[in-house]
């Protein structure tokens, strides 16, 4: 259940490798402290602060940020089941694909770059993190 409600959107849901990635990226950022999957607190006591803004896991501000991406830029094909094996999408194995495609590799890690920069701003500017000096 816990997995479940962290990694995906319904039919979408972020393959290993990129949810490592992603995680990674939030981590190395100076975030990580901020995650709620790694506090000790429930969550299922947790979630419905976070669905309402009270309370911030830039974890899962990068997920739903990425989903809403890949959504608006991919189609919502990506919310269907897989032809052939009926698995679920990983927006990022998509978006990298597409970019290898047009001869772009590592499309999917500077989208991971550019919402975790962009999610490390907004926690400066909240005061969640330390303004750097
Ligand atoms: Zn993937």
């Amino acid at each position: 259940m816990r997995g479940n409600l962290r990694r995906g959107c319904d039919d979408m849901k972020f393959c290993n490798f990129h949810w490592d990635e992603l995680r990674g990226q939030v981590i190395s950022k100076g975030m990580g402290g901020l995650i709620v999957e790694d506090s000790n607190i429930p969550l299922a006591l947790v979630l419905p602060e976070v669905l309402v803004g009270a309370v911030y896991d830039p974890l899962m501000a990068a997920q739903w940020s990425i989903v809403g991406m890949a959504l608006e830029t991919g189609g919502f094909y990506l919310l269907s089941t897989r032809p052939g094996d009926g698995g679920e999408y990983c927006p990022l194995c998509e978006v990298e694909d597409a970019g290898v495609r047009e001869g772009k590799a590592g499309l999917s890690l500077a989208w991971m770059e550019g919402c975790t920069d962009a999610i490390l701003v907004h926690c400066r500017e909240q005061g969640l993190l330390p303004r750097p000096q």
